[in-house]
């Protein structure tokens, strides 16, 4: 016997396993609509140009070595990435109110922030929204959190809750933590406009909430790095303090290199520099040091015009793509006289529809079209192309007739 006889088969990750059960189906016009990873009109995974270049460069450089970085990261990708996300002349960082950690990825970086303010933060509840990325709930979770959700996605509507998620908020202990994503909400595709996020910043501030940002989508919203940044720019803006959550895995295509960035924005430098003090303590014994490729390939592209130039031109280009698939979807079952409102399709913003299909009809597009996608309807928009419109618009039109 094992002493690990007792041990249970685990379920498959209800996000990674659509992908693991797609790879078994055998169909030539199988469709994998569940992963959150850009695809191009051919269907395959996409290195940017100006990743490849900046990777050459670090070939060449024999003066680099694989030494250790410090606990933090690379200082130089810190630095960039905190002007990547609170603008370049943001004078939250001149006055150095901000301390900017490497991390891995935005996960790894909402991790270490969550077990910071589980040792450091009064209030050690953690309101996310309904429904949110599937792992957030788990991170914080494990991170020590207590989580409690507030309302955001009205099903009626395919829109936007405003008036649940301003009563859940208001409700909240002070001091309670509220997860936010940036920009592009996951799943849902539906975010707040720069209205509805300014009364959100008033209630934030009033009731002395915290806001911790999950940022995995800046530039892949709408091709623009700051108009997709501009949510947590108002938070900062009030001289305020809050955490950002930064991932390089989407917008620069980095996925598997694990790169991005954890930024607590405190009142004062003081205070940023004892914070950082202590993620420190807490970076150090989680994975001791994170990997030094990627964060430099970012350092490179931010640090050269031209690159940065090239990366913002590649960036757009992804994020037309996906919008223009969102109008080909829509012209495709407009086409085929699909019954229901379909305008969400163009509404809703990022990566993802949320189509608003059941877990049933889900079930039966998997079975009889082979079209792959996570049960609550959530299709990557990145994982379509002109080609493989036509069919997820038949699968579609099959399951709701
Ligand atoms: N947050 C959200 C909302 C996401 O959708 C994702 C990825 O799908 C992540 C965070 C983290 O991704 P990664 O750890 O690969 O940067």
């Amino acid at each position: 016997g094992s002493v690990f006889d007792h041990v249970v088969q685990a379920p498959e990750d209800p996000i990674l396993g659509v992908t693991v059960a797609y790879n078994k189906d055998p169909s030539p016009v199988k469709l994998n609509l569940g992963v959150g990873a850009y695809r191009t009109e051919e269907g395959k995974p996409l290195v940017l140009n100006v990743v490849r270049r900046a990777e050459q460069l670090l070939v060449n450089d024999r003066s680099r070595v694989k030494e250790y970085l410090p606990i933090v990261g690379l200082a130089e990708f810190n630095k960039l990435s905190a002007k990547l996300m609170f603008g370049a002349d943001s004078p939250a960082i001149q006055v150095k109110r901000v301390t900017t950690v490497q991390c891995l990825s935005g996960t790894g970086s909402l991790r270490v922030g969550a077990e910071f303010l589980a040792r450091h933060h009064h209030q050690r509840t953690i309101y996310i929204p309904q429904p949110t990325w599937g792992n957030h709930g788990k991170i914080f979770t494990l991170a020590g959190l207590s989580v409690k959700t507030y309302r955001y996605y009205d099903p009626a509507t395919r829109g936007l809750n405003f008036q649940g998620l301003l009563e859940d908020l208001s409700l909240a202990p002070s001091g309670a933590i509220v997860l936010l994503h940036a920009c592009a909400h996951n799943p849902t595709g539906v975010d707040p406009t720069l209205q509805q996020w300014e009364q959100i910043r008033q209630l934030i501030r009033l009731k002395g909430l915290l806001p911790f940002f999950d940022s995995a989508y800046q530039g892949f919203a709408s091709g623009s790095l700051d108009a997709d940044a501009q949510s947590v720019r108002m938070f900062v803006a009030d001289g305020g303090e809050c955490l950002a959550a930064q991932s390089y895995a989407k917008n620069m295509g980095l996925y598997g290199e694990r790169v991005g960035a954890l930024s607590i924005v405190c009142k004062t430098a003081d205070v940023a520099s004892r914070v950082e003090s202590q993620v420190k303590l807490v970076i150090r014994p989680m994975f001791s040091n994170p990997p030094i490729h990627g964060a430099s390939i970012v350092a490179i592209i931010l640090k050269n015009r031209d690159m940065y130039n090239e990366w913002t031109v590649e960036l757009k280009a992804m994020a037309d793509r996906i919008i223009s698939m969102r109008q080909q979807l829509f012209d495709a079952l407009r086409a085929r006289g699909t019954p229901g409102d379909w305008n969400h399709i163009l509404k809703q913003i990022g990566m993802f529809t949320f189509t608003g299909l059941n877990t049933a009809q889900v079930a039966f597009m998997t079975k009889e079209y082979h079209v792959y996608m996570t049960s609550d309807g959530r299709i990557s928009m990145a994982g379509l192309s002109s080609k493989t419109v036509p069919h997820l618009a038949d699968a579609i039109h099959a399951a709701v007739t």
